[in-house]
């Protein structure tokens, strides 16, 4: 770890109001800067790390909306990420966490194959059954969670219905090569359907290799640092070259991993050219307003937009998802108090650490109420699974939708 970044922290308490976990607590300890402050006296050998430490520096929800706040540059949310990974370096990964991050995450086969019981015990109408005879209370409370975020989930993986080859429709601008995120394969394939045919109608050629592999977001989560250089490694050599004018994809969490490769890779060349060809699809549709506007119907919706931690605060993109929803005939936009505030989901911190995630999400929910919206539009699948439960218990007159499913919507009239 740097230490230069931990001595940055003039302790100016900026970055204290926009922290989930401080705005929850009014705690230090759960401050970006006593987070900061804390791994810094670890770090000097003037604290150890007891379980009380480690449960101060796990309430971070990574979301890095202390990043965005800090003028001194620190990055907390970061700073406690590397911590963790230096330590879990340190100790080696558990059976468990090797079968999940190394045995199943990297290989997109076996990833699939682990879903397909999911599908029929949703097929059968067993899922339907366990939730109205109220049976997930029996389940252990992790695994109750996580069915209860279990959305429908598609026929079959995108990854393997998808063509190798979209071709652009009109004069071709372009070739992108489409990064599938995991999760969007598995879960939200009709919104990476919907974002192939915005490119092929804005006249890109998309081509989605197969054999891509997850991006290293979950690696990066379970502190496996090793585990998220070979999905560098990995993805760039199979990006590698001139094929492609840009690396598009349509996930906030694999978007901010790809776009750090060439951090990760210690400045490779080979990973620094891949990141810098990275594009988050609400940056090459933004850039494409005047044609796109053209193809666009009215939708006479209230809609508002949650900023994605990995979109709004890893990768900077703000005006651009809020231009295009803008850009639709008929909709009225509502802007979302708080909108880059974390949702709570931040990978498994929802399963992990469900009190403060539930704590997170309340104020997210109430938020959203205050804006009337019937459709809210987020674009990472983290928000799309925490914020779909939430609201269909909650305030299910609110859709949730991924930015590329409204355009679509739009398109197609
Ligand atoms: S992390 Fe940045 S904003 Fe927060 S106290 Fe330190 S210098 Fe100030
Ligand atoms: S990453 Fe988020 S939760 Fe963690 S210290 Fe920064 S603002 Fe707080």
């Amino acid at each position: 770890m740097d230490y230069v970044k931990l001595i940055n922290c003039m302790r100016c308490g900026m970055c204290l109001p926009h922290c989930p976990t401080y705005k929850e607590t009014f705690l230090e300890t759960a401050s970006p800067r006593g987070r900061v402050a804390l791994v810094r006296k670890f770090q000097e050998g003037e604290l150890v790390d007891t379980d009380q430490f480690l449960e101060y520096v796990s309430l971070c929800l990574d979301c890095q909306a202390c990043a965005s706040a800090c003028p001194c540059g620190v990055n907390a949310g970061e700073l406690v990420a590397e911590f963790r990974c230096e330590k879990k370096a340190g100790q080696g990964l558990s059976i468990i966490e090797n079968a999940i991050l190394r045995q199943l995450v990297p290989h997109p086969d076996r990833l699939e194959a682990a879903t397909a019981p999911l599908r029929l015990y949703q097929l059968s109408g067993l899922q339907k059954l366990v939730r109205s005879l109220g049976l997930l209370k029996m389940f252990p409370a992790a695994l109750g969670r996580m069915e209860g975020l279990l959305p429908k989930l598609p026929g079959a993986p995108l990854r393997k219905t998808i063509d190798e080859v979209t071709p652009a429709q009109g004069t071709e601008k372009g070739t992108v090569g489409f990064f599938l995120g995991c999760v969007m394969s598995l879960i939200f394939s009709e919104a990476s359907i919907a974002t192939v045919e915005l490119l092929s109608s804005l006249g890109y050629k998309v081509v989605t290799p197969k054999d891509q592999k997850c991006c290293g977001a979950p690696n990066m989560l379970g502190h496996d640092f090793e585990g998220v250089k070979q999905a560098a490694r990995f993805n760039t050599d199979l990006f590698e070259g001139d094929a492609y004018d840009f690396i598009v994809t349509d996930c906030g969490g694999c978007g901010a991993e790809l776009k750090k490769y060439g951090h990760h890779l210690d400045g490779e060349a080979k990973a620094t050219a891949f990141s810098s060809k990275v594009r988050d699809i609400s940056e090459i549709l933004a850039n494409e307003a005047g044609a796109l506007k053209e193809k666009l119907k009215p939708l006479n919706l209230k809609v508002t937009y949650h900023d994605p931690c990995h979109i709004a605060h890893c990768q900077g993109i703000r005006s651009q998802p809020r231009a295009l929803i803008n850009l639709v005939p008929g909709i009225d936009f509502r802007e979302l108090p708080e909108a880059d505030a974390c949702c709570g989901s931040a990978g498994t911190y929802n399963i992990e650490k469900p009190e403060m995630s539930d704590r997170v999400l309340a104020r997210k929910l109430a938020n959203v109420e205050k804006t009337g919206a019937d459709y809210l539009v987020t674009s990472n699948p983290g928000c799309l699974l925490q914020l779909k439960k939430a609201m269909a218990e909650q305030l299910p007159q609110v859709k949730v939708i991924h930015l590329t499913e409204l355009l679509q919507m739009s398109m197609n009239g």
